[in-house]
């Protein structure tokens, strides 16, 4: 018995380090796939040396049949689900698998409470009683529930609001941040009188204001402004999973919850630079804006172009860059992308791409899909890396992007994607723009780029479309091309 608990806790620290090599891995393309395969190897350890600990422990024979029978349809679940999934649909996956971890978080505070709380005459509350624990385990309950709970219905609206099963635009309560404020201030309270009194009606009181607060977090949360909502639900799912690692005495689900809380809320951090968001003000929840007037603005006509057309403008130019966003991934069109960059570098334009750090549905979303395409690393440049070049740039291809490219976020302070960094396509002699219709981005709001006289739409499906072009681009006589 002895034995089999110091190989687990062996197994825990190799777990342990085999999920510090995998963020390592997974933070550069280079070495994201031997990132991957160390998580996976790490999540085998982990679960080998759990299911080992409980069998060589007091665990029912019903217990085994459970644990193995949650194992197996957990496993099939997971498998299908992942066979399954477009790249498009990664995000609102992400979002409903941090719903679980919250889930799990408050099942494992509230079965805290019900072994140890709940009966203070029990085996277990004399034992933590004499240890002078009872008190650290009756916060650990509360704490963890509470994290859950916000995380839970957090990540039910993030998923619904990623699938567009409900409106993206925030929800805005009078007097929000009170609300707030007010459910942080109750916690507070109420974990020092649970401490002091632990009584079911204080749980459940905790439970109900974390499930409303998670929602209202959310809920209160703009379009445009998602990803960092994502990363921040990553965070906290992260910690939900710690605060269960303490009431389980896991020490490897706290290393693990807080490697997953602390690398969340850093990207959390990188992602509201980027968007120019204050961070502060994402964790307080409710950053979003009201949609402005900007929608309602008449632009004036727009124009469009032909394929043969952009073909023609492309095979004269010294010049490209290619902006994709998230129409890109849903045509996926990526291949088709890199097999004209290949064309038109070979006949000697210079093609560079230009990737908006939110661009698509998932933080480096569009690195995946170049990389895949196998578009060469050195001409993948970031959003800060290509804005100064546009204005010597003869033409720019919007690729299925919309929010990201939007003139608006710079000179309307009304727009609510107002003070967002985007990428400054304007500045180009000409640009395209791929989309299949006029209609707006995920943040809801009309672009004005398209109305300016430097720019022409390319309406359609981005695969179709560029394949088009590459054929009216072959079909054009290298010598003929460029100037
Ligand atoms: P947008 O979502 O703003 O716009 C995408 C455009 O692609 C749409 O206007 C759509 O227009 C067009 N499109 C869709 N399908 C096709 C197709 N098959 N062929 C051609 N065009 C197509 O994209 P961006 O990448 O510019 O911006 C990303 C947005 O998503 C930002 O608002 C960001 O905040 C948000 N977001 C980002 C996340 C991240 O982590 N990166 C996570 C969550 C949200 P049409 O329908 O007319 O074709």
């Amino acid at each position: 018995m002895m034995t089999v608990e110091t190989a687990a806790q062996a197994a825990y620290i190799v777990a342990a380090l085999l999920f510090i090599l995998a963020l390592a891995g997974l933070s550069k393309h280079e070495t994201a796939r031997a990132g991957n395969s160390f998580g996976i190897a790490g999540m085998a350890v982990a679960l080998a040396a759990t299911v080992a600990l409980a069998i060589a422990g007091d665990i029912s024979t019903t217990g085994l049949i459970l644990l193995a029978a949650a194992t197996l349809i957990g496993a099939a679940i997971g498998l299908h689900r992942a066979g399954r999934v477009e790249m498009t649909g990664m995000p609102e996956l992400i979002a409903l698998l941090h719903s679980f971890v919250g889930l799990a978080a408050v099942l494992v505070g509230w079965n805290g409470y019900l072994h140890v709380e709940a009966h203070p005459d029990g085996a277990e509350a004399a034992l933590l009683n004499a240890q002078d624990m009872l008190g650290i385990h009756s916060a650990e309950v509360v704490i963890g529930v509470f994290i859950g709970a916000v995380t839970f219905t957090g990540s039910i609206v993030a998923f619904l609001k990623l699938s567009a099963r409900i409106k993206s635009s925030p929800l805005m309560l009078p007097g929000k941040n009170a609300l707030n404020v007010g459910a942080l201030a109750a916690f507070a309270v109420l974990t020092a009188w649970f401490v002091i009194t632990p009584r079911l009606w204080l749980l459940i009181v905790v439970t109900v204001i974390a499930l409303l607060l998670g929602w209202h977090l959310v809920a209160s949360i703009g379009g445009g402004d998602m990803p960092v909502v994502v990363s921040m639900l990553n965070s906290y799912s992260g910690w939900a999973a710690a605060a269960a690692g303490f009431l389980l005495e896991n020490d490897l689900l706290i290393v693990t919850g807080a490697l997953v809380g602390s690398s969340g809320a850093y990207l959390s951090y990188i992602m509201c630079k980027a968007m120019n968001r204050s961070f502060l003000s994402v964790i307080a929840g409710g950053f979003g804006i009201e949609a402005g007037p900007a929608d309602a603005k008449d632009y004036g006509e727009h124009r469009e172009i032909n394929a043969e057309g952009v073909a023609e403008l492309l095979t004269t130019a010294d010049s490209v860059v290619i902006t994709p966003g998230y129409g890109m991934a849903v045509a996926q069109a990526q291949h088709g992308v890199a097999e004209l960059t290949r064309v038109l570098r070979e006949r000697g334009v210079r093609v560079r791409f230009g990737i908006h750090p939110v661009a698509g549905r998932l933080p480096g979303h569009m690195n995946v899909l170049l990389a895949e395409a196998r578009v060469p690393y050195d001409i993948v440049l970031e959003m800060d890396e290509i804005n100064d070049d546009f204005s010597g740039t003869s033409v720019v291809l919007v690729i299925g992007a919309n929010d990201t490219v939007n003139p608006a976020a710079t000179d309307d302070p009304t727009s609510p994607i107002a003070g967002m960094p985007v990428l400054t396509v304007w500045e180009a002699d000409q640009v395209i723009v791929f989309k299949r219709s006029m209609a707006s981005g995920y943040a809801g709001v009309q672009n004005p780029l398209f109305f300016r006289e430097n720019c022409a739409m390319l309406f359609g499906d981005a695969k179709e479309r560029v394949d088009d072009i590459l054929r009216a681009v072959t079909a054009v006589t290298p010598a003929a091309m460029h100037r």
